[in-house]
């Protein structure tokens, strides 16, 4: 699974000037075809989610010296999850199964049945705070596989992931 990686730069990728400690920005992830690019953008030069924009969310810069702190908040990976899923790329639907592992042992999904059509396996999952359902085809991935993606997906969105993530709270 290719995967063309970019984070942040610290800077804005509009006019270079680099963030400023807990200055508040915005960060984008742009798609074509198979790969994600993520582009940041301070507040002056923000005139909201671009029209191409696959997933976008505001955030802050870190305070220096203090070791990098990799947040994310839930209901962004949540809208990356469900964005995922409204695709009909075969590498985003790859994507979406590893998203909604990520996501069952977060216990942010719960999932609630399986069935088997011509093709496989289909999982079908809740999220529980925002009562929808959705279908994910089981991907047959390897632990060591899921992994390496969680890796590369971490760092296009500029957060922590292991497979092993445990619930916030
Ligand atoms: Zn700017």
């Amino acid at each position: 699974m290719e995967w063309t990686v970019a984070t942040s730069a610290g800077e804005c990728g509009t006019c270079r000037r680099s963030f400023t400690e807990r200055e508040e920005y915005y960060s984008v992830i742009f798609s074509s075809g198979e790969e994600f690019e993520r582009k940041d953008y301070c507040a002056g030069c923000w005139q909201g989610s671009p029209e191409n924009a696959f997933s976008f969310w505001r955030t802050q810069a870190k305070v220096k010296p203090a070791p990098p702190r990799r947040f994310v908040d839930d209901s962004v990976l949540l809208d990356f999850f469900e964005r995922l899923g409204e695709s009909e790329d075969e590498s985003k639907k790859r994507f979406q199964f590893i998203m909604a592992v990520l996501l069952l042992r977060k216990r942010l999904l719960k999932e609630r049945s399986r069935r088997r059509d011509e093709n496989g396996v289909i999982w079908l999952v809740e999220v529980p705070r925002l009562g929808k359902q959705f279908e994910v085809r089981d991907q047959g991935l390897s632990e060591p596989e899921i992994a390496e993606v969680l890796g590369q997906m971490g760092q296009v969105l500029n957060i922590e992931l292991s497979a092993d993530t445990p619930a916030e709270s």
